[in-house]
């Protein structure tokens, strides 16, 4: 069938509107009618080639919409069903068999190589081939056909122009909090940078019961929105020294610390300022070859725990639908984070999200 899809022909250039002929759905597929798609940091790492994959491609990996067919082997959903389409994963290795999906020893093939496991793509224009699956998605498009295994099943209460964001970044913060660091009620947590991860961490470090939250950024009205959510509080990097002032707030430092920024200077901060035995996660990419230096003499005096974590090592089967429960009782309020555009303005989008103006932007189709 004949789909309009936002197409990335080269690297930094604009996405390109074009007409692409999507497949028939194989036994193993699910086509949905993308309803909205959120624009996350990773796509512009690719549309940038700071992340390679093979062009042209299809970006989006943060869809929300509506089965509309399966193939034969599909059992999970049926047509008219509303989804959020996560990354996919093989189902078979050790890590996907113990419930950590996002360590799939497939992952970046089935996510990042821009084609089905048998090499072929489900997309094309004039007989050449376009990636597609990105993500398992490739979802800034009227359509997609993914795996079965990157569609979640969600209630139909909830508008699906909210949800796409549940099938990335929003589980990215939330996750890191609620499935790995796991703080205990009363405890302090710092979160640097407060894009739509670090806010989806806020949201969660209150839903586990977190007293001192405290957020760093270098733009004062981002500081200003991460206050309004519930931070108890915030730190302007750029003009303050934030291990500093952790400190002071915690006294010995933070028991947890993440950093969503994937710069280099500020995963040392993220460990200078945990207390003794505190622990640490790494979420923001960035690029391959990047380095950072640590103080091993303070490390092991302060003996903390430092890890990274992939999609908030979430099972999107499970985990979406747990944050769409919580979003439903008031508990987890990601709507604030999000603004929407027509899917006629996603190079907007993207402009807005890398200058910050908009801390999560959605295309609506
Ligand atoms: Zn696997
Ligand atoms: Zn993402």
């Amino acid at each position: 069938m004949k789909i309009t899809a936002a197409v990335a022909r080269s690297v930094h250039a604009p996405l390109e509107f074009e007409t692409l002929e999507l497949d028939d759905v194989r036994d193993d597929e699910v086509r949905v009618r993308l309803v909205a798609a959120g624009v996350c940091h990773t796509d512009a790492l690719v549309r940038n080639g700071v992340l390679p994959t093979s062009l042209p491609v299809v970006l989006g990996h943060e869809g929300a919409g509506i089965v509309e067919a399966i193939g034969e082997g599909v059992t999970a959903v049926a047509v008219g069903d509303h989804v959020v389409l996560g990354f996919n994963s093989c189902g078979a290795c050790p890590q996907c068999e113990s419930g950590h999906p996002a360590y799939c020893a497939d992952f970046p093939r089935l996510n990042f190589g821009g084609q089905r496991v048998d090499g072929t793509t489900s997309l094309r224009t004039d007989s050449h081939p376009v990636a597609s699956h990105f993500f398992g998605q490739s979802s800034f498009a009227t359509h997609a056909n993914v795996a079965a295994r990157s569609v979640v099943k969600v209630p139909s209460t909830v508008s699906l122009e909210l949800l796409g964001p549940l099938g990335c970044g929003i589980t990215t913060g939330a996750g890191t909090v609620l499935n790995v660091l796991r703080p205990e009620s009363g405890s302090s947590i710092v979160i640097f940078g407060t894009g739509a991860v670090g806010n989806a961490a806020l949201l969660a470090a209150i839903v586990a019961g977190c007293s001192t939250i405290i957020m760093v950024d270098v733009v004062e009205k981002r500081l200003e929105l991460a206050r309004h959510l519930g931070a108890t509080h915030v730190i302007n990097g750029l003009h303050e020294d934030a291990v500093g002032i952790v400190r002071e707030i915690t006294g010995p430092g933070a028991h947890y610390a993440i950093d969503t920024t994937g710069n280099a200077e500020v995963f040392r901060q993220m460990i200078d300022a945990l207390a003794p035995q505190g622990s640490a996660a790494l979420v923001g990419a960035a690029a391959p070859g990047t380095e950072a230096s640590i103080d091993i003499g303070a490390f092991l005096v302060n003996s903390p725990t430092v890890t990274a974590v992939i999609e908030g090592d979430a099972i999107p089967q499970t985990f979406i639908p747990y944050l769409v429960d919580l979003y439903e009782k008031g508990l987890f309020p990601f709507d604030q984070l999000i603004k929407t555009y027509p899917f006629a303005d996603i190079n907007q989008a993207f402009a807005d999200s890398e200058t910050g103006v908009t801390i999560k932007p959605v295309v609506v189709f």
